[in-house]
């Protein structure tokens, strides 16, 4: 059955140079034909596919000009849906775009789910379902590294190592199954041995992708950081003075209930997400204390905490309760203010936090804040292992699958070891490949495929 013909503006709202609604599926060419002008008076049909054409849109009812436009038309399954599809290049801003887009739904399309048209990629057979997810990551890139992951795993190679390992147990299941069912036939034996290599290599294979999720998730959703500290320590500063550097990104997050502000670092390429940023900036209200409290409550989801002590003081009673709650966490301890001279005992904060690196710097006259970026990436990447090449897992979602099918594969050799009946292996390592298919798109439920479109924006 063909899908029916959807629509959506594709780009941001707001002003810009263009914006490009974009229209999918079978009646995508005869809505377009009928609202585009071409200047040079070629027929619709005579338009070549992936070719550019200046026209003008025409409001088929009020007969006037919408906009002056460019039009590209997209000839199945040559397209990002794998459908036919209209791309209308219209001038940006608010107006022009969202009346084409009114006159497509007008003529028979209606409005595009968030993400629906890479979900048709999916659906359609052009990508599987990890490089569809791959563009949402894509978009929502924080820094370089996170943006190369993003676009290896687009390109395939996170669903080729899983793909191969996928194969490797199907033949296994296959083998077992041939076994029970010809037992008489001339095939080779499903020996314990035969399928115990089997199962450990690809427990071996899945194990290694394990270890680095750790880090693919940090580079896919940055690592939630807070900064604590009393009024007037300087977090402020120091966020500013992290912030400063050319590649630090601010982002809006829109969407929620009240729009958030989230604030990245980038660390060498790793994402710090801020985490109540509107805390440390209101410690300049009325209302300072309240400062820490919400700090001291973000501390227990915080990933990496950076504790700022003025350090042309004495340690004061508040220090003494932060400490309390950071001591078992993963903390720098940043002496700021070091320009006005070291009055803090550093024996003693190091008596009080043992273990935990201290790095003085001044974020007024921007000293040491270099030397606190290296040691927050060596601390990430000491923990997580390198950032760098080779294939990463970063969605949860990926993750826990993973997990999944290195259970039920620790299940079949069990079972093989107590030499329990083939079909109960066989019946566990289903299972694990079952998991991993939900990665690729080959064994997954509707619902689960709503839930992972459903975070894309409309018109992508
Ligand atoms: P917050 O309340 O912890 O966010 O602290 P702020 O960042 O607002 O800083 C409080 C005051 O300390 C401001 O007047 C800053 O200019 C000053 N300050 C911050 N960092 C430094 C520093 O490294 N050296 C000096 N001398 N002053 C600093």
């Amino acid at each position: 059955m063909k899908e029916d013909t959807i629509a959506a503006i594709s780009t941001p709202i707001g002003e810009g140079g263009i914006g490009i609604i974009r229209i999918s599926g079978e009646d995508s060419f005869k809505i377009a034909k009928k609202l585009f002008f071409p200047k040079s008076k070629v027929s619709f049909e005579e338009m070549k596919p992936r070719t550019m054409y200046l026209g003008n849109i025409v409001d088929d009812e009020e007969k006037y000009t919408v906009d002056e436009v460019l039009l590209v038309k997209f000839k199945a399954p040559f397209s990002y849906t794998a459908e036919d599809m209209v791309e209308i290049h219209s001038h940006g801003g608010f107006t022009a775009v969202r009346k084409i887009l009114n006159l497509v739904l007008k003529n028979g399309a209606r409005l595009a789910e968030p993400g629906e048209f890479t979900k048709r990629a999916f659906i359609n057979g052009r990508i599987d379902l990890s490089q569809a997810e791959a563009v949402i990551d894509i978009i929502r890139a924080k820094t370089d590294k996170a943006l190369k992951i993003a676009v290896d795993q687009l390109k395939g190679k996170l669903s080729e190592k899983i793909k191969e390992v996928m194969e490797s147990l199907l033949n296994v299941i296959a083998l077992i199954e041939a076994n029970i069912d010809f037992p008489e036939e001339e095939i080779p034996d499903a020996t314990p041995e035969i399928i115990l290599d089997n199962i450990e290599k690809n427990i071996k294979e899945l194990e290694a992708l394990k270890e680095r999720a750790g880090a693919g998730r940090i580079l896919r959703e940055g690592l939630s950081t807070v900064i604590i500290g009393k009024p007037n320590v300087g977090k402020s500063s120091l966020l500013n003075a992290l912030l400063m550097e050319k590649r630090a990104i601010v982002t809006d997050i829109p969407g929620t209930t009240r729009d958030i502000i989230e604030e990245y670092i980038n660390i060498k390429g790793i994402p710090i997400k801020i985490i109540d940023t509107a805390g440390i900036r209101e410690t300049k209200d009325l209302i300072e204390r309240i400062g820490v409290e919400r700090a001291l409550e973000k501390v227990e989801i915080a990933e990496l905490i950076l504790f700022v002590v003025d350090a042309s003081k004495d340690l004061g009673e508040e220090d003494y309760k932060i400490i309390e709650r950071v001591k078992e966490k993963r903390t720098l301890v940043v002496l700021n203010k070091i320009d006005l001279g070291l009055k803090l005992d550093e024996e003693k904060v190091k008596a009080l936090l043992p273990g935990k690196r201290i790095i003085k710097i001044s974020a007024l006259k921007d000293e040491g804040i270099e030397r606190l970026r290296k040691e927050i990436y060596d601390m990430i990447t000491n923990e997580v292992g390198s950032l760098e090449e080779g294939i990463i897992i970063t969605a949860t979602r990926h993750i826990e699958a993973v997990k999944k099918a290195v259970e039920s594969l620790k299940e079949a050799k069990v079972s093989v070891e107590n030499n329990l009946p083939m079909e109960i292996t066989a019946i566990y390592i289903k299972e694990a490949w079952e998991s991993l298919g939900e990665i690729t798109g080959d064994s997954i439920k509707e619902n689960l495929l709503d839930a992972i479109f459903e975070n894309f924006c409309i018109g992508k």
